[in-house]
C-alpha cells in the first residue's frame, strides 16, 4: 500500500527548493551588486567633473610661457600640462601631443 504525503510536508519541500535554489544565486548577485556599485561610484565622479566643467573652463590658462597646454588634462583632472609639437604639419594644421595623456591635438593654421 502507497504511503501518502502530507500536504504540509509537500508544501516543506517546495520550500525547501526554493530555498537551495535562492542559495545558489547568492555569489552572482554579490558579485552583480558589486560591479553596480563600482559604476555608480564612476558616473558618480563623472558627474562630479563634468559639473566642474564651467569653472575649470574659466581658469584654464591655455598658454604657460611658449608652450600650449593640454585642454583634455586640465578639464578631466585639472592638471597642467604641456602640448608638445610632433612634427608632420601640413600647410594648414599643426599637430601637437600631449605629454601626459598622450591626446593627440590638432590645430588649423
Ligand atoms: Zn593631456
Amino acid at each position: 500500500m502507497e504511503k501518502r504525503v502530507s500536504a504540509e510536508s509537500q508544501i516543506q519541500q517546495i520550500t525547501a527548493e526554493l530555498a537551495k535554489r535562492a542559495q545558489l544565486r547568492v555569489s552572482s548577485l554579490r558579485r552583480e551588486v558589486a560591479e553596480l556599485e563600482k559604476a555608480l561610484e564612476e558616473k558618480k565622479a563623472a558627474l562630479a567633473t563634468a559639473e566642474l566643467g564651467p569653472a575649470r573652463l574659466e581658469r584654464f590658462q591655455v598658454k604657460q610661457g611658449v608652450d600650449l597646454m593640454c585642454p583634455y588634462c586640465w578639464m578631466g583632472h585639472e592638471r597642467h600640462a604641456i602640448l608638445k609639437p610632433i612634427g608632420g604639419g601640413t600647410r594648414h594644421e599643426d599637430f601637437f601631443r600631449c605629454s601626459t595623456c598622450q591626446q593627440d591635438v590638432t590645430v588649423a593654421i
